[in-house]
């Protein structure tokens, strides 16, 4: 059977996230949302994408309800991974690459994997714990299956401004086929 995967876009159109002069996080958000979206279901995954209204609420009512919807859809349809897709930012430029964070042990093993597929093509990448972190974050601590954010780049660093500037289709699809990796290992 297709493995079961929940994908949804971090933050919403009225709380956009980080914000530059030349990007919201938000529709960078929604922009990988859509190409990693296409790419899964074309390599045969089951993707369910959150509902389009939750997108219009603010702080925290797109958080709290993105996870309700998560656990309601895991108690009827099993859901092998749910993930929140982000850009990250930082103080420093020299800050780039893609983060796979998780909170449990299993989700520990899918981000290895992640990480690694992004590493074997030649691009920076870590996993981390939320206890590495020093965050609790919601969307890992409160929904019931196994769930990873993964932030898809630096819009803050200077290697990845370049690449969300003129290749974030390339490094969205460098992305699926890590998620597709791990679920396939
Ligand atoms: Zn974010």
């Amino acid at each position: 059977m297709a493995k079961r995967i929940f994908l949804c876009a971090g933050h919403s159109k009225v709380s956009p996230g980080y914000v530059t002069r030349e990007f919201r996080e938000f529709d960078l958000n929604y922009e990988a949302l859509k190409i990693v979206s296409k790419r899964l279901q074309k390599m045969g995954f089951e993707v369910i994408e959150l509902d389009e209204a939750v997108y219009d609420l603010p702080y925290p009512q797109y958080l709290t309800r993105r996870i309700e919807i998560i656990n309601e859809t895991h108690a009827s349809r099993r859901i092998d991974l749910a993930i929140d897709l982000h850009h990250n930012s930082s103080s420093s430029v020299r800050a780039n690459g893609s983060w796979f964070i998780y909170g449990s042990e299993s989700g520990g093993q899918l981000s290895r994997i992640m990480a690694a597929s992004m590493q074997s093509i030649g691009h920076k990448a870590r996993d981390i714990s939320l206890e590495e972190l020093g965050r609790r974050l919601g969307f890992i601590k409160k929904t019931h299956p196994v769930a990873v954010i993964i932030e898809n780049a630096f819009m803050s660093g200077s290697v990845d401004k370049l690449i969300l500037r003129f290749a974030r289709g390339l490094l969205y699809n460098a992305v699926a086929d890590a998620i597709a990796d791990s679920l396939n290992s």
